[in-house]
């Protein structure tokens, strides 16, 4: 049994466990994941970059390697992208962090 992420998105069966799939349907008949326009919001690029850069951070790279939006490459480049992003955002923190401590050390 394949696991999710080692399903080739093709048409005709489902992005998410790769189960045959009929044209029409709407979300799969195994494990209930939206098919073409009915795909969850969370998996769209748009929203993984909004909810990676407000609430989720790292957190947030489980969506890019399961959304069916990207291929490989683009799971990568995204994955860098978003660790780049979080490494930064943490380093900055550090770094006030520490000017607040020096400023309250200094009264
Ligand atoms: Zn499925």
């Amino acid at each position: 049994m394949a696991t999710p992420a080692g399903v080739v998105p093709s048409p005709g069966h489902c992005w998410s466990c790769g189960l045959a799939i009929d044209a029409d349907d709407r979300y799969c008949r195994r494990c209930g994941q939206g098919q073409g326009a009915f795909i969850a919001w969370y998996y769209r690029p748009l929203w993984i970059v909004l909810l990676a850069l407000t609430m989720l951070g790292p957190f947030a790279l489980p969506l890019v390697w399961r959304t069916p939006h990207l291929d490989r490459k683009g799971k990568w480049l995204a994955s860098i992208a978003v660790v780049a992003v979080c490494g930064y955002v943490a380093w900055e923190l550090v770094v006030a962090v520490r000017e607040i401590g020096r400023l309250l050390g200094d009264v």
